[in-house]
């Protein structure tokens, strides 16, 4: 708890994006070059892009969520289709399911990875099942051999939500590098920001053509003056405004990942050096290799807390600490519970959307950070030990 005589820390946030005076000097030339929306900047960007994910095809998009509606259609997802997803996650990742006017089928999670457990995935296959939509979420990655297999027997397609997993590995290949549609969201809370936008990995370039007409009112030019239009586009482009503070993050990709790293390592040895007191705290997996570390969550252990999570929060608030929900299960909100989900379809989704607490991780953040987030949270937690 601060000591009112003393000085206190400055306010600690949950995450802040980390923006260089380089990529801001560059969006001020952007915005006096007389060319602001989508041009060079965002061709620019989708190259670097294609380039970190091995020359795979890449467009990017004004958010992840739009990213994810157009793989969707891409893959043909419209009414009468299922797809399995995680009821842990954004609400974004099923509500584009939703939107296409498919049907997601929630899967619970496997309480210790918190993603989609796989292993009760070919149970909920059906006839009417066209794609796995799984979330990496905390940067954690899925299964991709299993995930995969899976898919290739059942002849599914795969739209990985990798949009907490940009920088993440699976056996030392990078997410997006391989698979088949692969979404990433640029939100600045994310590991790399062009403060909102999106980008989309496909399979070959005919996808890619498709995905540009589904981002801009399905127009295609040709000549110059041809016009035509094919199919039923949107409005989803990205500004190439967006793209030069993307086109300034990319660059800082190895490092932020490293750092994010660092300060999780650093949280398990400070959890280690208090155990007595937190030994009904769950923590994450301890993967040091492939994940991004895009949050630290702990699961507050709800049977023998005296506090409930949002005492903990208001605690740690008073504090100078921020600390985050990231999720509610999905399937509990009102338009889902409409739509015939209850309380009790997945257990596990339900016990970590009550308890999860993120906490404070971002490549800006000191060792010092970590130490009074964890000092503070123990203290909260067990005041007598
Ligand atoms: C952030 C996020 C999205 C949506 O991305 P936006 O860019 O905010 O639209 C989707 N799914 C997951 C898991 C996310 O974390």
């Amino acid at each position: 708890m601060p000591n009112p005589t003393q000085p206190t820390e400055p306010f600690l946030p949950f995450t802040r994006p980390t923006i260089d005076d380089e990529t801001i000097a560059g969006v001020c030339e952007v915005l006096r070059s007389g060319w602001i929306t989508s041009g060079p900047q965002v061709k620019a960007f989708e190259a670097k892009l294609s380039e970190y994910f091995g020359g795979r095809p890449v467009r990017v998009f004004n958010s992840g969520t739009g990213t994810m509606e157009i793989a969707l259609r891409l893959a043909g997802i419209g009414p009468g289709h299922e797809v399995i997803t995680t009821p842990l996650s954004w609400v974004a990742t099923s509500n584009v399911i939703l939107e296409v006017g498919a049907r997601p089928v929630f899967v619970d999670i496997d309480p210790i990875t918190r993603n989609l457990d796989l292993d009760r995935v070919e149970a909920a296959i059906t006839p009417a099942t066209r794609a796995i939509l799984p979330v990496d979420l905390a940067g954690l990655p899925v299964d991709r051999d299993w995930l995969n297999a899976l898919a290739h027997k059942y002849r599914l397609r795969v739209i990985e939500d990798a949009a907490q997993s940009f920088g993440s590995t699976w056996r030392g290949r990078r997410i997006g590098a391989f698979g088949d549609f692969v979404s990433f969201s640029f939100h600045p809370n994310k590991n790399i920001t062009c403060i909102e936008g999106g980008c989309l990995v496909m399979n070959d370039e005919r996808e890619a053509k498709l995905a540009e007409q589904y981002r801009l009112q399905g127009v295609v030019r040709t000549g110059q003056d041809g016009m035509e239009v094919e199919v039923l586009g949107g409005k989803f482009n990205l500004t190439d405004v967006a793209a030069r503070v993307g086109l300034g993050q990319l660059p800082h990709l190895a490092e932020f990942t490293e750092k994010r790293r660092e300060l999780a390592r650093a949280y398990f040895a400070e959890f280690a050096a208090r155990a007595a007191a937190v030994l009904a705290l769950r923590l994450p997996v301890a993967d040091f290799t492939q994940s991004n570390w895009h949050m630290f969550q702990v699961v507050l252990p709800e049977e023998t807390l005296a506090l409930t999570r949002a005492d903990v929060m208001a605690a740690m608030h008073a504090a100078g600490i921020a600390t985050g929900v990231h999720y509610p299960a999905i399937h509990r909100f009102a338009l889902y519970r409409r739509l015939g989900w209850k309380d009790g379809d997945f257990p596990h989704a339900e016990y970590a959307g009550r308890n999860l607490l993120t906490l404070p991780l971002f490549p800006a953040m000191t060792r010092a950070d970590v130490t009074r987030v964890v000092t503070a949270l123990v203290a909260i937690l067990a005041p007598k030990v």
